[in-house]
């Protein structure tokens, strides 16, 4: 039997529609860690004799009309291990069975709102998709980034918090002159510590409003990425950026990258500046 494989949007539009909450004890629920509980087993599907029968027994179609295994009429948020603990064979008694499932009737409609919220946000995402597409194949200033987000923002998609990823090859810094100071050796490590701080203190100096790295650096051996998130961006900030050797790899809204809001990763802004243990002094 092939299991239902769940899509973010179904996976966060439950969440969301269950307050963020277990549907068994009704303790908060990470959204990293929720499990999806089938309330009529999933197994069912593979035995459409024993389904039938099951409906049956069970009054499903008198009370469910079009009633579903994979469905949002079947699923609910569950912890992992706690909540989550019987074997797919496992069936609960009739008044039970009824009296959850009256009640994952109850909450459908806010399921329907948040995947109504959901797909809307989805669309707004793609315009951004296309121009991270556009800048991955060649090598985006922030002039252009900045001609993209101003044909967004006309169209009023500016409450997205936009995440730039800025790469550098470090092989090639040394064969050109880029103003890189003389007294920077080669030595990779440093040299990212180096570039790294540079880009936040530089960021810092023409950015009003707040950043922060969404993760650490990535360091390859030969490259340097890092991914900064923009709650507030005004994107004509930007338009005094000038460290040439750091190419825009990606421009995304949260959204796109991650698969939740901005807001429910970070309920509160994490200090101004750059991410672990480096602090610039
Ligand atoms: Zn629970």
């Amino acid at each position: 039997m092939t299991k239902h494989r769940f899509s973010y949007i179904e996976r966060y539009a439950l969440w969301k529609a269950y307050d963020g909450r277990c549907f068994y004890c009704e303790e908060p629920l990470d959204f990293q860690d929720m499990s999806i509980d089938h309330v009529v087993p999933e197994r069912f599907v593979g035995y459409p004799d024993e389904l039938a029968q099951f409906r049956r027994d069970y009054d499903i179609d008198e009370n469910f009309p079009n009633f579903q295994v994979n469905d949002f009429a079947n699923w609910v948020p569950a912890h992992p291990r706690k909540c989550n603990t019987r074997k797919g064979s496992e069936v609960f008694s009739k008044k039970m069975m009824l009296l959850i499932l009256h009640e994952v009737q109850r909450r459908l409609p806010a399921v329907e709102k948040q995947l109504t919220l959901l797909r809307k946000e989805r669309g707004r995402a793609r315009i951004f998709g296309s121009l991270g597409t556009a800048i991955e194949n060649q090598n985006f200033s922030i002039a252009d980034v900045r001609e993209f987000l101003s044909q967004v923002e006309s169209e009023q998609y500016v409450d997205e918090s936009l995440v730039l990823t800025f790469g550098v090859i470090t092989d090639d810094l040394f064969e050109q002159d880029h103003g890189i100071p003389l007294n920077i050796s080669y030595d990779y490590p440093h040299l990212c510590d180096w570039l790294e701080l540079d880009l936040v203190k530089h960021l810092r100096a023409i950015v009003p409003s707040p950043f922060h790295h969404t993760q650490p650096s990535e360091r390859s051996g030969e490259s340097l990425s890092v991914r900064i998130v923009f709650p507030e961006l005004n994107i004509d900030s930007l338009d005094n950026f000038d460290r040439p050797w750091w190419k825009i790899l990606e421009a995304l809204n949260f959204w796109e990258l991650f698969g939740y809001t901005y807001q429910d990763a970070f309920p509160e802004l994490p200090s101004h500046g750059i991410f672990g243990q480096l602090e610039p002094g």
